[in-house]
């Protein structure tokens, strides 16, 4: 019993301080300096994706047909989705593939 108190009393502070202080300093550094501000297509043309211009979508589709996702195709979430919906609706009038032209 006494040593397990003696080990309880010597591991607690040990571990509290260095998480403590050396954890949580580098993360609140990192979210304060951030990622610079996305420049999202849509919104700088003021404009919204729409299944007609496939040309366009075509940015955001990958060589095997695959929708790019939101951290790569570097759109905000408002036009990502609506992005998203319109290669869907393109692919379903068989205006965009579903798989690659082999
Ligand atoms: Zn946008």
């Amino acid at each position: 019993m006494v040593e397990k108190r003696i080990k309880r009393v010597i591991s607690k502070p040990a571990v509290s301080v260095k998480e403590g202080e050396e954890v949580k300093q580098p993360s609140e550094e990192l979210q304060k300096a951030g990622r610079p501000k996305r420049a999202c297509l849509f919104c700088q043309s003021k404009t919204n994706p729409s299944y007609t211009d496939t040309n366009v979508l075509r940015r955001f589709v990958t060589d095997r047909a695959k929708i790019v996702p939101k951290l790569k195709s570097n759109l905000c979430s408002k036009h990502q989705r609506i992005a998203t919906k319109q290669i869907k609706y393109a692919r379903h009038l068989a205006l965009f593939p579903f798989t690659p032209k082999v």
